[in-house]
This record gives C-alpha cells, sequence and structure tokens, in this order.
C-alpha cells in the first residue's frame, strides 16, 4: 500500500485535477467526489477540495455547513494554510478541503490583489508531495474561482452530459483553458472529457458520444457515467457512491474511471500495483496520447454558435 507519494522517486509531486465546466448540473461535483473515493480505494492518496460556495462535496461527504470550520475561503485570503483546512473523512486516504457559502466573497474581494488568481496553487504548493491526486470540485462559473483552480491544477477533467446540446459552451471553456495557458499556467492540460448521466442504449446518446469523440479524440474517456440513482442518493447520506453502494453500476463506473485515469499516470501505475483491488470491471485503457494543444485548435473549427 502506497501511503506517501514520495515513496516514488518519479512522482514527488502530486498530479492536481480540476473538475470543470461552467455550465451548471453536469455533473462536476458527483464526479469530483466520486473520482477521489476511487482514487482513495485504489490505496492513493487523495485530497478533494471543495472550491465552490454551494459546498455540495463538502455536505456530499457528510460534513455539516459550518461557518467557524476553515475551509477554501482561510485559503484563498491567505488566511489558513492548506494542512489546517485539511479534513480526514470515512475513506483512510481521503482527506478533504471544505467550502462554505462564504467563499462567494472571494470573487470580490480578491478582485483588486496582486496574483490573485495565483491563490489557491499557492496554497496547495506545499501538500503537492503529499497527495499522489488533488480534485478540484469548481463552481458552474468562469469566475476567480474557477480560474484559481484552472491556474492551480495540472490538468482539466471536463464532464459533459450526453445530450444533445452537450457542445454548447465548452468553445468558451476551451478558449479559457488556452488563454490560461498562454498567460498563468502554460502545463495546464486536459485530462478528458467525461460522459455523465449517460444512456448509451438510446440513438441520441450513440450521435452524441461519436460527436463527442470527433471534436475531442483521445481525450474523450472511455468510461462513461451511466444515469444511475445510487449516484444522486449517495450525498444525501453523505457517503461517496463506493462507501454508499459499491455494487451499484454508478460506483463501478467511477472506479472504473480512476483507473483510466491512474493508467494514464506512469509514475503512479508503476508505484501502485493494487489500483486494480478497487476495480471490479477492468476496460480497455485510455487510447494513445493527444497532445494538449490538438484540442484547443480543434476548437477554433467548431460552430461557435451550436
Ligand atoms: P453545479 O453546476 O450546480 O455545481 P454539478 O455540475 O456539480 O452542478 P452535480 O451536482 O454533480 O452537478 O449533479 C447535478 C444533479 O444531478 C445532482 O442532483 C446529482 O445528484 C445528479 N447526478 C449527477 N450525476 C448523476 C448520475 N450519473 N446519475 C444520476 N444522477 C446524477
Ligand atoms: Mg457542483
Amino acid at each position: 500500500m502506497l501511503r506517501s507519494s514520495s515513496a516514488s522517486p518519479n512522482n514527488r509531486m502530486g498530479r492536481v485535477i480540476a473538475v470543470a465546466n461552467q455550465k451548471g448540473g453536469v455533473g462536476k461535483t458527483t464526479t469530483a467526489i466520486n473520482l477521489a473515493a476511487s482514487f482513495a480505494a485504489a490505496e492513493v492518496n487523495t485530497l478533494l477540495v471543495d472550491c465552490d460556495p454551494q459546498s455540495n462535496a463538502t455536505s456530499g461527504l457528510g460534513f455539516a455547513k459550518d461557518p467557524d470550520r476553515l475551509n477554501s475561503y482561510h485559503l484563498l485570503m491567505g488566511e489558513a494554510s492548506a494542512e489546517e483546512a485539511l479534513l480526514t473523512t470515512e475513506l483512510e486516504q481521503l482527506w478533504l478541503i471544505p467550502a462554505h457559502k462564504n467563499l462567494i466573497g472571494a470573487n470580490l474581494e480578491l478582485v483588486d490583489t496582486e496574483g490573485r488568481e495565483f491563490r489557491m496553487r499557492e496554497a496547495l504548493a506545499s501538500l503537492r508531495e503529499r497527495f499522489q491526486f488533488v480534485v478540484l470540485d469548481c463552481p458552474p462559473a468562469l469566475d476567480l474561482l474557477t480560474l484559481n483552480c484552472l491556474v492551480a491544477a495540472d490538468a482539466v477533467l471536463i464532464p459533459m452530459q450526453g445530450e444533445y446540446f452537450a457542445l454548447e459552451g465548452v468553445s468558451e471553456l476551451l478558449d479559457t483553458i488556452e488563454r490560461i495557458r498562454v498567460g498563468l499556467n502554460p502545463e495546464l492540460g486536459i485530462e478528458g472529457v467525461v460522459l455523465t448521466m449517460f444512456d448509451d442504449r438510446t440513438n441520441l446518446a450513440q450521435q452524441v458520444m461519436a460527436e463527442l469523440k470527433n471534436f475531442f479524440g483521445e481525450k474523450l474517456c472511455q468510461t462513461t457515467i451511466p444515469r444511475n440513482i445510487r449516484l444522486a442518493e449517495a450525498p444525501s447520506h453523505g457517503k461517496a457512491a463506493l462507501v454508499y453502494d459499491p455494487r451499484s453500476k454508478g460506483a463501478e463506473s467511477y472506479i472504473r474511471l480512476a483507473k483510466e485515469i491512474i493508467e494514464r499516470q506512469p509514475s503512479v501505475v508503476s508505484s501502485q500495483p493494487s489500483a486494480e483491488s478497487a476495480t471490479t470491471e477492468v476496460t480497455e485503457a485510455h487510447g494513445g496520447e493527444q497532445t494538449l494543444e490538438e484540442v484547443p485548435a480543434a476548437a477554433d473549427t467548431m460552430d461557435k454558435s451550436a
């Protein structure tokens, strides 16, 4: 069991993944919670940071609202260190930095502050050796909070609902990612695009999948997340789906997604023989690597009115 990323010489720094899409209700928080829990279940030290004032990732892991508890607002405002804000969870290898609705104020309070986009990156720097994955749950806006997440991240994971207008608004997100690469975080990559609430039995879903595959190529995750009632129920019990109902299709799909992402990180795979242990079904791993530059290039060819 690997308990510290520093155990692997190739992986001194953990991978920071921002789960982002400015469209509301596409499954960002469900993905952030269950992906982070699945990493932890695969015995990879994982930190989930709730960066959304709605605080759904916080309540979804069973933490009640508490304005006095240190949270991501205090990190952004420089009032607490990430270490001080860490909470342990039901899963041994999963930690949480919670949010509170006061986080909404950070957008305004930081507006005239120098280096305002780097606050989260700086706050998390001291933790990157301790966690192999840091998962950031972003709010449904391209605001200063999401910007902070994208500057702090190594890669963005974009959940998309497998519906007719799935691509709507995605060019705005890809343009933002490109602007951040040029100005603030040249290393920012795209971890993948994951289809959520997906019903592969319908023709429409198949068409949407084909369209997204055409657009994103290998960046479209092989794993899709089905619409599954257990995924919707689990947060009201304050649990990740793999704790609430480990045999549910929803829990299994996020375990597969975690495995797919872990397998793409050579340093994690080589030091992580037990990644399979949390996986009940093994699907083919993600295909050949696409260069990170290809996706935004494709965005230019997209019909922006779509
Ligand atoms: P917001 O933009 O408000 O932050 P979000 O993108 O984080 O939303 P979620 O909160 O994860 O989206 O999901 C929106 C709703 O859909 C929630 O009620 C959630 O329980 C439900 N949901 C998400 N994914 C699934 C799924 N695969 N199956 C069933 N219900 C789901
Ligand atoms: Mg959310």
